[in-house]
């Protein structure tokens, strides 16, 4: 039971709607880093079931013991379903767990646009096991700036645009907004595609509002499942869009296929064909109308 000396971090349920209704509580068991940039406030600390765990604005972002299915799950469906990413762009990200995952693809070139410095200076001092160094590679270019605006520069220039902010609130707001995806889509070469960390299924109106925006500005527009056990929100949705292949009609021989291509070497813990076929049966009660 909780002791009066004890410290506790307590994250509301449903991030994002902090409504304070159901509190969860993770015994803080060493204090790493508390502070506040200009745009969030940023915690972490050590627990012995999760491992080091990540906090930005009272929300968990990423603990040590399961960031592999979050960053595993965004990144390789859609690369895979690429077949081949030269020019990606991360939006958010500042762990640099989703540019660690999108290096195994061997790009050419990275651009990693987020908007808190501060973001990126304590994850490399406090949480190595996220980028595991590829903010050092070579191909890695990393802005600090608002991704709403920075996606206004580019026409027709990614192959892959991966929106990994946090919950819409703060200034992750603005990459759940129509006009955000419009420019997302301007900004992706013909055979572009993009991937979206949305949220809980149980915040209904959140996945249906992004997935009927997405859908009214791309022709192919996919769920995936996943179960986050540091988030305590239930299933997690993640989307994936498509500007020209039906992302839909992947079929798990020719994934396997591209897999067998890709996988050598590389250490995957989560994603894998099977997975992702499975994770985008999405029960009745969650699907969108
Ligand atoms: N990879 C994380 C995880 O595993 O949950 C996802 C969260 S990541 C820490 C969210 C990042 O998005 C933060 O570093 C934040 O600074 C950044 N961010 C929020 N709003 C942004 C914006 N409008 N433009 C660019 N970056 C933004």
């Amino acid at each position: 039971m909780k002791t009066k000396k004890q410290k506790w971090f307590s994250e509301s349920t449903v991030p994002g709607k902090r409504d304070g209704k159901m509190i969860h509580s993770f015994l803080i068991e060493n204090l790493v880093y508390k502070g506040k940039s200009r745009y969030q406030d940023m915690l972490i600390f050590d627990n012995s079931v999760y491992g080091r765990v990540f906090v930005l604005d009272n929300i968990v972002q990423l603990s040590e013991s399961d960031e592999f299915i979050y960053h595993e799950m965004l990144v390789h469906p859609a690369l895979l379903a690429h077949r081949g990413p030269k020019k990606i762009l991360i939006i958010g990200g500042g762990d640099g767990g989703t540019l660690r995952e999108c290096l195994k693809h061997d790009p050419e070139e990275v651009i990693l646009v987020d908007i808190d410095k501060q973001v990126l200076e304590i994850a490399r001092r406090y949480l190595p096991f996220t980028s595991q160094g590829a903010f050092k590679d070579k191909r890695v270019r990393v802005l600090h700036e608002d991704g709403k605006n920075f996606m206004k520069r580019y026409k027709e220039y990614f192959d892959i645009v991966i929106i990994d902010g946090g919950d819409p609130i703060g200034p992750s707001l603005a990459l759940f907004e129509y006009p955000f995806y419009w420019d997302i889509f301007e900004a992706l070469k013909k055979d572009g595609m993009a991937a979206f960390q949305i949220g809980s299924f149980l915040d209904t109106p959140l996945i249906q509002g992004s997935f009927s925006k997405l859908r009214k500005v791309f022709p192919s527009v996919v769920m995936f499942r996943l179960t986050m056990p540091s988030y305590h929100c239930g299933d997690y949705c993640f989307m994936a869009a498509s500007k020209k292949i039906d992302l839909g009609a992947v079929s798990l021989p020719a994934l396997k296929k591209r897999f067998q291509a890709f996988k050598p070497g590389k250490a995957l813990k989560y994603y894998d064909p099977c997975m992702d076929q499975a994770s985008r049966v999405i029960p009745p009660a969650f699907r969108v109308k």
